[in-house]
């Protein structure tokens, strides 16, 4: 799965606040993930992040580390 800073993901579940979009602030073994309907941030280990997005929405991610010539 292709996940990169930058872009949103829709998860299956939905945030308190109604919001399932989240923004992906960091990747590595945990994902940072920013709550588009709150602000609120959390931290989830990589595997519930893949196993809970419904969908990949691409971002203009400015640091696309496989653009390196
Ligand atoms: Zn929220």
């Amino acid at each position: 799965m292709d996940i990169n800073v930058g872009d949103t993901l829709k998860l299956k579940k939905q945030h308190p606040c109604g919001s399932q979009m989240w923004k992906v602030l960091r990747v590595g073994i945990d994902f940072r993930l920013q709550c588009e309907g709150c602000g609120h941030q959390i931290m989830i280990p990589r595997k519930q992040a893949e196993k809970n997005v419904r969908q990949i929405i691409p971002g203009p991610a400015p640091c696309r580390e496989e653009n390196t010539p």
